[in-house]
């Protein structure tokens, strides 16, 4: 699914190791997290996907995807629209400069393969190995726009003939 590249920063001039990845073949949607530059993933065939992420694979994750999608671990958010980042200086790479050293060392390339030169198309790029599966933000807004649809996790069943107003009351 991948390829090894040696990518260059057009910020700094570093070099550091990195994968391509097909999300057509892999079955996939990415972000990038906006501060780091680390490559998150949904696979399609996950079975936790919410039904409001209106999820598409082989590309982007949709809006409403990126919407529900928990933080990254360095606490920047994952963006269809961010870009990978160099190792060494943290800028943002350029995908149109990624088309000098990707076509170079691309297999494909003397067959006519050509670079996207963008983030945002079939292929993403794993920088330096950072790359993780996408998790769900654990307090989705529907749970907590909604307190009535989350109930009170301890009920003791003392007095069932009670109904549930007995119980919500009692906290207030
Ligand atoms: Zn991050
Ligand atoms: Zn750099």
């Amino acid at each position: 699914m991948s390829e090894p590249y040696t990518g260059r920063c057009d910020t700094c001039g570093a070099r550091f190791p990195c994968a391509l990845v097909h999300n057509g073949f892999n079955d996939s949607a990415f972000a990038y997290c906006e501060q780091c530059g680390t490559a998150g993933f949904v696979s399609a065939w996950r079975d936790d996907i919410p039904r409001e992420a209106h999820f598409e694979a082989h590309g982007p994750v949709s809006a409403a995807t990126e919407s529900l999608l928990a933080p990254c671990s360095c606490g920047g958010r994952f963006r269809r629209d961010a870009a990978p980042r160099c190792a060494s200086c943290h800028s943002a790479l350029s995908a149109t400069a990624a088309a000098s050293w990707l076509e170079a060392q691309a297999p494909g390339a003397a067959k006519g393969w050509r670079w996207q030169r963008s983030w945002q198309g079939l292929y993403s790029l794993i920088v330096a190995g950072r790359s993780q599966q996408l998790a769900w933000a654990p307090a989705r807004a529907s749970a907590e726009s909604d307190p009535a649809a989350s109930p009170r996790p301890r009920l003791e069943p003392d007095d069932p003939t009670e109904g549930g107003g007995r119980w919500r009351s009692r906290g207030t």
